[in-house]
């Protein structure tokens, strides 16, 4: 095997609870097996779990958190900035993993790594600073406690007197175990989703910090620039490549209220009444100063925006992307944009995950609405619909856990259990809170959300624009093996340690993955070849979920998809038949060949 063959095959692992960090080997065989980023983590969680017997808190020591690029991370290779933060899931108590772009990746492959893990508590406040190749320390910083992300990352470096490092960091939410806190890094980009921030918090872990120098292994230079070079020309010459620049994934805003699938006061609605005031045009013409991008992208979907004018006049934050804005937007009936804005940037500050966060928010106005939420629950502040004073305020208590915000930190989960009512106003799946495209439009995509491993996460499958452009008569077969697909194919990119948005957006062929892996590993590998080892990751998650007490039950969906038809739009009137979806979440298990519970195969198991 050449030196040069696409991994370190080394990691890092770190007991703050030991105070120790040494680097071990990485077999060839968990390479082989496994890929990379996503792949790695699942494989590790999985080998902590078994050596605790399955019994494992979200919030204690015990838990390992994987953070692991793969071996196309930081290659010369179009977006190849990826890292996945492996845990299992304070929000759901099942494996979790969340996508991080930028390049802390990047730069912890420089130093050398294939991933890192780690266990334990620090006694104090620490970060953990990985510098190239010499010995990793745990540095003890208590005067982080409390410092926004932003203000983290620029005390770091000052401390360390270096701008030459790239920091992956917790805020208050995490630091106060909110469910659903983010990893930050670069100013923006979060690994957002499951909680991975809290995670972090119960460790007494503030950031992990990166600074190295070697060059990245790969076995064929020539044979990578130029498959590199064309896909980066199909790219440029795509008819949305200039569309997505200017705009990025907030064009999506008006193409889900046109298609009546956009969130709007709290999924009682898909069609926004103040939407082209939070679309990507407002964006472009009032807002937007800069683009941004990940190591290597030339999609640069970073939006960078002022307010210029009122009462938000200052902020500046990089975003917000569809997600954000809608879920911060139009599901809470925000028709300001410079307020959603603002509420991107405290979350980004806070280090608060966007879709939960609208998510809550949105479930906590309606349930006030309906009265399943009383005014001393809210602490004697009303709060409703596009009240954004009201609802930035409801942000900064969840952060801080102030009040009702206490509650509302600890998830989906927590909230359903001191106000029963919420479970018919708060969309979540596996105690996840639902992203921003409504399913009762497509059942594929309810589909997805049921069955996904993280809960109602959008990234797993978005198979709905298929569904609603061409699925009209499509068998519920057709269905489950696009959901299954997708399943198989996205995972891919998370352990490859790629975006998957140049093959979303701009339909760059998934065969260009297969020819980057076998340029960057030497090792001739087909499409096919790597789908299969992705499923077999899916089956392993799928393990772990059920060693941890997910059953059938737990691939349901969320109420109002079941029982509140869509009020307004092209699609008013509209839910997924209850009957139907569970004959379809059987078809699912059976061409997947789990048995009717959802259970992998023993032989799947022994895989491991
Ligand atoms: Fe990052 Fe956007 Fe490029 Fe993906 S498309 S790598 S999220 S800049």
């Amino acid at each position: 095997m050449s030196a040069k063959s696409g991994y370190f095959r080394k990691y890092l692992h770190c007991d703050l609870t030991a105070g120790t960090c040494e680097r071990l080997p990485l077999s060839e065989e968990i390479i082989a097996k496994y890929i990379g980023g996503r792949g790695f983590g699942a494989k590790l969680v999985w080998d902590n779990l078994k050596a605790h017997n399955f019994k494992i808190d979200p919030l204690g020591p015990e838990n390992l958190l994987v953070i692991a690029p793969g071996p196309l991370t930081g290659v010369y290779l179009p977006a190849s900035s990826k890292t996945s933060y492996v845990s299992i899931s304070p929000a759901t108590g099942l494996y979790g993993d969340s996508s991080m772009g930028g390049s802390f990746g990047v730069e912890l492959r420089q130093a050398g790594l294939d991933c890192v893990s780690i266990i334990g508590a620090a006694p104090e406040l620490s970060i953990l600073f990985i510098d190239d190749d010499e010995e990793a320390k745990i540095i003890p910083m208590p005067q982080l406690k409390g410092k926004s992300c932003l203000e983290t990352e620029g005390l770091i470096k000052k401390h360390l007197a270096s701008n030459d490092v790239h920091v992956a960091t917790i805020g208050v939410a995490g630091e106060n175990l909110v469910r659903f806190a983010c990893v930050n890094c670069d100013w923006s980009r979060n690994a957002g989703r499951t909680g991975i921030g809290a995670v972090m918090g119960s460790k007494n872990l503030k950031a992990i910090v990166v600074r190295g120098e070697a060059d990245l292994p790969v076995a064929d230079m020539e044979g990578l620039i130029q498959e590199t070079d064309t896909a980066v020309r199909y790219m440029r010459e795509h008819k949305y490549f200039h569309v997505w620049q200017q705009q990025g994934l907030m064009s999506v805003i008006e193409y889900a209220n046109t298609q009546g699938i956009l969130p709007t006061f709290n999924f009682k609605a898909t069609t926004f009444p103040g939407h082209d005031s939070i679309n990507g045009e407002t964006m472009l013409d009032r807002y937007k100063i800069g683009d941004s991008a990940c190591f290597m992208c030339p999609m640069s979907c970073g939006n960078i925006c002022l307010v210029k004018n009122g009462k938000y006049t200052g902020t500046v934050t990089e975003g917000p992307e569809y997600e954000s804005c809608a879920m911060l937007g139009s599901n809470l009936g925000i028709d300001k944009f410079d307020a959603v804005l603002e509420a991107n940037r405290l979350c980004d500050e806070y280090g608060i995950d966007t879709i939960s966060a609208g998510g809550v928010i949105g479930a906590v106005i309606e349930g006030y609405e309906s009265g399943v939420i009383s005014l001393d629950d809210l602490d004697g502040q009303e709060i409703s619909w596009n009240d954004d004073g009201a609802i930035l305020d409801l942000l900064r208590k969840m952060a801080y856990r102030e009040g009702i915000g206490d509650t509302l930190a600890n998830g989906a989960k927590a909230i359903i259990a001191r106000w029963p009512g919420m479970d018919k106003l708060l969309l979540q799946v596996k105690g996840l809170e639902q992203s921003a495209y409504d399913s009762r439009v497509g059942a594929s995509m309810g589909l997805a959300y049921a069955t996904s491993d993280i809960g109602a996460h959008h990234t797993r499958a978005w198979t709905i624009a298929k569904e609603i452009e061409e699925g009209a008569n499509w068998t519920p077969k057709q269905k489950v093996d696009l959901v299954i697909y997708h399943q198989t194919l996205r995972p891919l990119f998370d352990m490859l340690g790629v975006c998957r948005l140049p093959w979303i957006e701009l339909g760059l062929n998934e065969r260009h993955y297969e020819k980057f892996f076998s340029y960057v590993t030497g090792k001739e590998t087909t499409l096919e070849e790597l789908l299969a080892l992705s499923n077999t990751i899916y089956n392993l998650t799928r393990r772990i979920n059920t060693h941890l007490g997910a059953t059938r039950n737990d691939d349901s969906l969320p109420y109002k998809v079941r029982e509140a038809p869509i009020l307004t739009g092209p699609n008013a009137g509209k839910k997924l038949d209850a009957k139907e979806f569970d004959d379809m979440l059987s078809l699912y298990y059976k061409v997947r060949g789990w048995d009717e519970n959802g259970v992998p195969p023993e032989e799947v198991e022994a895989y491991f």
